[in-house]
């Protein structure tokens, strides 16, 4: 049996995603900036699929550009906005961000002289809101927080963060990779500003992204070139991917949350059977698709090896950071000791994930815990 359980990590594309975007290969294949036929029939495709995606979120079509995937929106919204209004130079986020966010503000403190503060969490990984109110200043410029956790599938409570930034003057950004088509998203009532979407986390095309910018908020491009996407990020579109996202955001239906949810629960009550174990992050503020479960005694790396000679595929932390040694900063921030932190397993479903494959995966967890725990001298 194979059993793709790394959804956080990236998705499979949606068949009927495939067979919309294969025409526009070879046949439908214009640049959408030409003056011909195959252009404005390229630039019609464009406007619906941006008409999609911004409805998804209760924006307007000239509020979303696309973008090269999470990362590049994440970049184009924060750099881009600072670059703008270089003013005032202090920055908010929170510890357990994305890669992407994370590094950029490293990189903004180190290269550019901003003043960074980082947000903890509380033992779910839900952000310190009293924290992030005491640390507003008036020289804080935007405040970037994540939707939703990667790791652990937190659900962070934006609106509140939304209503903050707005009553302070504060632009507010916010990484909805993980939370797209998973938590119901109203930019307006959320208050952001700016917010980043990816197509391969939703089981669009990989490569393709896209970053809403409120109305009137300004932003220095990142990439020059041609006049593409309201001139705010050049280069000749990607149309097959663009209109793969917007047809993988359709075809996502709140019935499949709700199945997710069912099959999310059974594989945490399964998993938890087993003794000495425990849930990272929140029972209830969580994402319908992530387990993330931590097996004491033994390392998730010895784990992971063991699953997938079983066909099954997971994680442990995050794709990004799996190249390391170092424990997920996002346990860590959770106040996990490191071996616990080492010990964990992150299991991401999606919408094609069935009941059989999470009997077969808590099945052979069952066997793998037991095998890996008398071989582990910790275990005894
Ligand atoms: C995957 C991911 C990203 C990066 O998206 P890419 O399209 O792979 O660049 C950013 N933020 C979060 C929370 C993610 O899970």
């Amino acid at each position: 049996m194979k059993v793709y359980l790394d959804n956080g990590a990236t998705t499979m594309v949606d068949p009927e995603v495939v067979k919309t975007i294969t025409p526009l290969f070879t046949e439908n294949y214009g640049n959408a900036s030409s003056l011909h036929q195959y252009g404005s029939d390229a630039k019609d495709t464009l406007d619906e699929a941006r008409e999609v995606i911004a409805s998804k979120i209760n924006a307007s079509p000239e509020e979303i550009i696309f973008t090269s995937g999470g990362s590049e929106s994440n970049n184009t919204a924060i750099s881009g906005y600072l670059k703008q209004y270089p003013g005032k130079k202090h920055i908010i986020t929170s510890i357990i961000e994305h890669p992407s966010v994370l590094g950029l503000f490293r990189e903004l403190k180190m290269s550019e002289g901003y003043d960074v503060t980082y947000i903890g969490v509380d033992k779910e990984g839900i952000i310190k809101m009293d924290e992030l109110k005491k640390a507003v200043r008036k020289d804080t410029a935007l405040i970037s927080i994540m939707h939703a956790n990667n790791e652990i599938g937190t659900i962070q409570p934006i609106e509140e963060i939304g209503k903050l930034c707005k009553e302070k003057g504060i632009i507010f950004h916010s990484d909805c990779v993980q939370s797209f088509t998973k938590v119901p998203i109203d930019v307006k009532k959320l208050n952001i500003d700016f917010a980043s979407f990816s197509a391969h986390k939703v089981h669009g095309p990989k490569g393709v992204g896209a970053l809403y910018v409120k109305k009137g908020i300004k932003f220095k491009k990142l990439i020059h070139g041609g006049h593409h996407e309201f001139n705010k990020r050049a280069g000749t579109e990607n149309i097959p991917g663009i209109v793969g996202f917007a047809k993988a955001v359709e075809l996502a239906t709140p019935k499949h949350i709700v199945e997710m949810k069912k099959l999310r629960d059974k594989l945490i009550n399964g998993l938890l059977s087993i003794k000495d174990t425990q849930l990272n992050g929140s029972k209830e503020k969580r994402l319908c698709n992530n387990v993330n479960i931590s097996f004491n005694y033994i390392e998730g790396e010895g784990l992971l090896l063991h699953l997938d000679m079983e066909g099954i595929a997971v994680s442990t932390g995050s794709a990004c950071s799996s190249q390391s040694l170092k424990p997920s900063h996002v346990l860590m921030a959770l106040g996990l000791s490191a071996e616990v932190a080492h010990g964990s397993i992150r299991f991401t479903l999606s919408r094609f994930t069935t009941d059989d494959e999470i009997d077969y995966t808590i099945e052979k967890m069952k066997s793998i815990v037991k095998l890996l725990r008398g071989m582990s001298p910790l275990a005894k």
